[in-house]
């Protein structure tokens, strides 16, 4: 079945209709790009498939599976992850504590943070296995809240791999991040997917970034996805230039 599946998702709140119809399914495995103009309810679609926002309509199935029910944790705990667009680490503990907790979930430890250092239990190692991957060795000891922007980004990537996410969603992992390390977060995506085989969707506006990086970008426009195709067919699609004169954000 499809990694992850969305049918004729609908959202209202209060009057507004906020998603309409969105329909998608994304393969195992693959790398998907969502663009759209500000407001064109990207974060509320991942705010849906993530579980913090109850659809009106519709559903959402991760493996063939229904979760459009499930609780947020149980999502989680089926590897369903997800960054948001502002950070979602915690900024007092420090960047080997912050993916250590995640790594205790994988794990299936509950230690107490208070027991850390003490040892070099299993979820540190593979905290510290996590962090080598995305190139943070030399940063473990200082507070999340006082590294770069980008390598907050590459913090939260660790923090998924930690998770052991099998989908992962990225609200906007690029923006912020200086011009100079955006090709470092894109090389770390990448690693990210194929090295766990995982299913990646990323929300990024500009579509040079995920040329190269994704099989296929997904285009919303008013609530509604209007082209699922090849980033190449995407630049091409008349209909995708003009929802976007100007205005994207
Ligand atoms: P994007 O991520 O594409 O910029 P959003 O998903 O954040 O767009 O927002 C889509 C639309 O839904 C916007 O018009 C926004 O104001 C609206 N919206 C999002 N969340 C809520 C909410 N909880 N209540 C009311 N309107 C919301
Ligand atoms: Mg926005
Ligand atoms: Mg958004």
């Amino acid at each position: 079945p499809s990694a992850l599946r969305v049918e004729k998702l609908g959202l209202q709140i209060g009057g507004a209709t906020i998603l309409k119809d969105v329909d998608l399914d994304v393969a195992p495995g693959s790398l998907v790009g969502v663009i759209g103009p500000n407001g064109a309810g990207k974060t509320t679609l991942f705010n849906v498939v993530s579980g913090i926002m109850t659809p009106t309509a519709g559903r959402v199935l991760m493996n063939g599976e229904d979760i459009t029910r499930m609780s947020v944790p149980a999502r989680a705990r089926a590897g369903l992850g997800r960054t948001f667009q502002t950070s979602s680490l915690f900024p007092k503990l420090s960047v080997l504590e912050n993916v250590r907790l995640a790594a205790q979930v994988a794990v299936g430890h509950d230690y107490s943070l208070f027991h850390f250092p003490a040892s070099k239990d299993a979820a540190t190692r593979r905290a510290l296995q996590n962090l080598e991957e995305v190139g943070l060795t030399h940063k473990l000891l200082t507070p999340a809240g006082d590294i770069s922007h980008g390598d907050k980004r590459k913090l939260e990537i660790a923090v998924l791999l930690a998770m052991d996410s099998k989908i992962v969603l990225l609200d906007e992992p690029m923006a912020g991040v200086a011009s100079g390390d955006v090709a470092g977060l894109v090389d770390n995506i990448r690693e990210l997917q194929e090295r766990t085989g995982c299913t990646v969707l990323m929300v990024e506006h500009h579509i040079d970034v995920l040329m190269g990086l994704v099989e296929k970008v997904a285009v919303m426009y008013f609530g509604s996805i209007i082209a699922f195709d090849s980033p190449a067919e995407i630049m091409a699609n008349p209909l995708v230039q003009s929802a976007y004169l100007g205005n994207a954000a």
